[in-house]
């Protein structure tokens, strides 16, 4: 005599991981591309992204499972690692560690410099020799020129002024290490306006309360 069997059935089809994986790759293939964002797969997909992320845990997961690329990690390059290294260090006043590495601070983990360099401090080794090779391309003997190049220093030229200053207000010693929230400008020695040049030798690093209150003495430029 049986059990009349009250267990219940699932009557809606279940799609099978390897029909979704097989999606993928089928959509990755007429693309001719090996990452796949969401956004293309939304397009030219058979299946909901919203219901491949729940059967994987995350996107990058099924796009690897499906032995493609994970789109978001392949497209930041060396030098949006290297901006973004930079302006933490600049934010924090002192080498980032690992830790540090999170938002609103920065925009990436640890994890892409990790991949890339092998190490968190391998990454910074790198970042470092790359300023490096501009300081030494800045310190060759100026050109004579009538050109003092743009008021501006690039984002990299203010990474070495602060670096050389270590992060601190050459006025009155303010830092971010010590107090967060103190931001810093990099300010012409010789006004811009009055020909000073954008050299290491003509900028140096101010608070903002510093840089602000001087601005009305003669032959001190802002910024
Ligand atoms: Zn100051």
């Amino acid at each position: 005599m049986s059990r009349p069997d009250f267990a219940f059935e699932n009557t809606k089809p279940v799609i099978a991981d390897r029909d979704l994986l097989e999606d993928l790759r089928a959509v990755a293939a007429r693309l001719g591309v090996v990452s796949l964002p969401q956004r293309s797969y939304r397009l030219h997909g058979r299946y909901s992204t919203t219901a491949i992320k729940s059967r994987f845990r995350s996107w990058n997961a099924a796009v690897t499972a499906a032995g493609l690329t994970s789109a978001g990690r392949r497209d930041i390059g060396e030098g949006e690692l290297f901006d973004n290294l930079r302006d933490v260090w600049v934010a924090l006043g002192r080498q980032p560690r690992k830790r540090d590495m999170t938002k609103p601070v920065s925009r990436y983990t640890h994890h892409p410099y990790v991949e890339r360099y092998g190490g968190w401090l391998g990454a910074v080794k790198a970042f470092l020799a790359s300023s490096e090779r501009e300081e030494v391309a800045l310190v060759e003997p100026p050109r004579i020129t009538a050109s003092r190049g743009p008021r501006d220093p690039s984002l990299r030229l203010r990474f070495l002024v602060m670096r050389r200053d270590s992060f601190r207000c050459r006025q009155c010693g303010a830092s971010p290490a010590v107090m967060p929230g103190v931001e810093h400008h990099v300010d012409h020695v010789i006004a811009w306006s009055a020909g000073g040049a954008t050299t290491m030798a003509n900028l140096r690093t101010l608070c903002v309360r510093c840089n602000l209150g001087k601005s009305n003495l003669p032959h001190r430029g802002s910024g």
